[in-house]
């Protein structure tokens, strides 16, 4: 098992209220060239949980910080303009809540992060700092 210190919050980046599978991440991603879906786990606007990557594989979320994070993506985080905004429903807020901490449990010691924190981005359109 690789180590892991780092849990990495993202958005999918469509706009607020659309749904969007594992297997649409996945796809697109394939599209980038990746191996597949880079995020570990996906949180769906239903407050829904869903595998992407094996944890035990790095993935390809954040440039140079992959070899050891998990990284989450909630659907959603613009809005219909495509302009960064926290959409997170109130089941997607409790979901990454109960993930994160489950996550922390597992791996002792770890921190957890926003995109933002590690790139010029908005990802994920909330501050991960105050709130997880
Ligand atoms: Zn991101």
């Amino acid at each position: 098992m690789r180590k892991i210190n780092k849990i990495i919050i993202h958005c999918s980046a469509t706009p607020e209220g659309r749904p969007v599978s594992v297997k649409d991440i996945d796809r697109w991603h394939r599209e980038r060239g990746f191996s597949e879906i880079g995020y570990h786990w996906v949180v769906y606007l239903d407050g829904s949980v869903h595998p992407g990557r094996s944890e035990d594989v790095a993935g390809a979320h954040t440039v140079g910080h992959n070899a050891n994070s998990i990284g989450i993506c909630y659907i959603g985080g613009v809005d219909k303009n495509m302009k960064a905004k926290d959409t997170r429903t109130a089941e997607q807020k409790m979901a990454l809540h109960e993930l994160v901490a489950k996550l922390k449990n597992k791996y002792p010691g770890t921190t957890v992060h926003g995109h933002n924190e590690f790139a010029a981005k908005a990802c994920p359109s909330f501050n991960v700092q105050t709130e997880l």
